[in-house]
Parts: C-alpha cells; structure tokens; sequence
C-alpha cells in the first residue's frame, strides 16, 4: 500500500501551500484534491494577493497549481471518499486507491450554503445558481439577483454587472457599515448604476416551475416580489469533510478547532484553510495559503517527535 508521511486533502490555496512547503521540506507527500486551485476559481478578480496587481480567479487557481506541481509537489486529482484512524496513523480512502499516512492535513475548504427554500434544489442550475463566474454567462441582457453582503456577493454582484442588464443585491445588513466586506467593493457596488441594493433584506420565496421567473423579498417588514431570471446565492459556506471513523472538535459554525499549530484534537492531524477556525475566522487565499504552511511545519515537528 502507498505509505507517506503527510497526507494533505484538498488542492486550494491551504493544500497547494501546505504541498509546496512539504515538497521544500522533502517530505513524502501527497496531495489529494478534487478541483485545482479550490474556490479561488470561483472569484472574479483577486486584488489582495501582494505578488499579483490583478487577476482573474481561474487565472490564479491553475497558476498555483501549476507552480507547486512544477515545483515537485505529488499531486492526485481526485476525491476522499473516507478516513479511518489506525495504530500507524490513517488510511485514506479514494474510491480507487487507499493510502497510508502517519499524518493528515485537512484542507478542504467549504461548500455553498443553501437558502433552505423551497425549491431551492429543482431550480438548481434552472435559474438558481451558486457560483457567478461558472454561469453569470447564461445571463448576457437579463435580470439578475445576488443574495449577500460579503466579498464573494459584491464582487459577484460587479461580475455580473458586466453582463446582466440589471443586478438586484439582496443582503440582510441595514447599510454600507454592516457589510462584512472590503470598502473598495462597497465602493464600486455602491458606484455601480446597474445594480440595485436591497438593504435589510431576505428571500422568502422562489417563483418558477420549469424556471425561477421571479423571488419574493421581505425587506423592511414589506414583502416584495421582484422579477426576475437568475439568482446567485452567495451567503458564505459549511465545511466540507469527508466520512472519517474519528470524531473532530468543531466550533460553533461547524469548523474544524485547531490550535495555533493547526492541529486539532485527534494527534496527527491538522487542518487548514477555510475549512478550519484558524486566522481568526478570516477566510481569505492568504490566510489559507499561511495555515497551509503552518500545518505542515507541524506535521514535520510532530513525525520527529514520533517517529
Ligand atoms: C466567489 C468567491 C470569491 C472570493 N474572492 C476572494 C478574494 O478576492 N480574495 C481572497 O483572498 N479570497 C477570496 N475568496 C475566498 C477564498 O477563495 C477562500 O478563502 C480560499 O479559497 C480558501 O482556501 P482553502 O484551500 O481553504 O479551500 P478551497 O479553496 O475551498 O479548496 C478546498 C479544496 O479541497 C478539495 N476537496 C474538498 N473535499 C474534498 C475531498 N473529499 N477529497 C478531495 N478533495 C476535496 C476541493 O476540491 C478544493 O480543491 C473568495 C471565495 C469565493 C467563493
């Protein structure tokens, strides 16, 4: 069976890092992920990587990927069907293959939360939709809504603008303060004569059968029903973890705890990135990519204490 030391899952900026800083530490090592880059190649443009002036998301999750794997990064595209806690460490399993690891790094981001509505999941991909850049395309002179307040909603909202004949920014915040985003978004949002907000505001309803035409809105204490083509719900994520035979300490939003080494409560394994409680809750690329590097610079510390 394939034995490592570190096992890292997840190939988004958390496990690209941790990958790059294992290979500089010719640890034997493998990364295992199912998309390259993570969600980075969701975002529109990135502003805040001080290496890139301005890049498109996609453009930036294939050159990461492509600059670890260059630099001797094991690489395994693929999914984590499971996790089993043995005497030696974990074994992980693919649907494929199954590895032997003395440690595991969790780097698996988050996946989209839902609204929780009513159909929500048959107007899936028929009008309601989770990622901007993927399909904002199908919606060249329509109308559109974005539901968020954060950067992924507003920088959404701006992609969007770009395409759709009118934006609608539908977000609980009362106004431009409450918005837990970067000013310079606000500020282009706000700018932006396309887009219109939809300030203390929620969805209560999808209208549509084949497809969403139109969402009901209770905004200050009024019900409003807005039509509309497509909905992009950007409303944050919930950790994305495979099965494992082991149980993980997580905090109140379901995140894995980790300490400042990015270990967590089981020996042995770490865990990085959005999918974790580290950085003070500031789930960026940046943020990802350091706990990436912290959690394998603990993994290295903790095989010398154990091995
Ligand atoms: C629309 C949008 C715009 C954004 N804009 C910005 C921005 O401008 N600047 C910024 O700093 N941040 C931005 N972010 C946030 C940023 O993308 C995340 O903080 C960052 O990608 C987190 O990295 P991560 O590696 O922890 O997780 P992710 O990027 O989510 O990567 C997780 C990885 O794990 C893999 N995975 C999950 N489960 C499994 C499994 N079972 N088996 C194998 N692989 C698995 C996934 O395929 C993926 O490769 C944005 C996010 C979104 C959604």
């Amino acid at each position: 069976m394939n034995q490592y030391d570190v096992l890292i899952v997840g190939t988004g900026p958390a496990g690209l890092s941790a990958a790059l800083y294992a290979t500089r530490y010719k640890l034997n090592h493998l990364a295992i992920g199912e998309i390259k880059g993570g969600q980075v190649g969701f975002a529109f443009k990135i502003c805040n990587i001080p290496t890139e002036k301005e890049i498109l998301g996609v453009e930036l999750a294939q050159k990461m990927f492509d600059n670890v794997k260059n630099a001797g990064a094991n690489i395994l595209l693929g999914k984590v069907e499971f996790i089993k806690k043995t005497e030696k460490g974990f074994l992980v399993q693919t649907n494929q293959e199954e590895f032997q690891a003395k440690t595991i790094i969790l780097a698996t981001g988050t996946k989209r939360k839902k609204l929780g509505l009513e159909k929500e999941k048959e107007l899936q991909g028929k009008g309601v939709h989770y990622c901007a850049t993927c399909d904002g395309f199908f919606y060249q002179d329509k109308v559109v809504g974005v539901v968020g307040g954060g950067n992924a909603a507003l920088t959404a909202a701006l992609y969007l603008s770009n395409l759709a004949k009118k934006v609608y920014l539908i977000c609980l915040e009362k106004n431009k303060q409450e918005l837990p985003a970067e000013i310079v978004w606000i500020d282009k949002v706000l700018e932006n004569k396309k887009i219109e907000i939809f300030w203390d505001a929620q969805v209560k309803e999808l209208i549509g059968d084949e497809n969403l035409k139109a969402i009901v809105i209770e905004s200050g204490n009024k019900d409003k029903e807005l039509e509309l083509n497509g909905l992009f719900i950007e409303i944050g994520g919930v950790a994305n973890l495979p099965k494992m035979d082991f149980s993980l300490d997580k905090d109140s939003e379901g995140l894995i705890k980790v300490d400042k080494a990015q270990q967590t409560n089981v020996k042995g394994a770490f865990a990085a990135g959005d999918v974790s409680s580290g950085s003070n809750g500031f789930k960026q690329i940046i943020t990802a990519m350091a706990e990436g590097a912290i959690a394998v610079n603990s993994a290295l510390e903790y095989l010398k204490k154990f091995n």
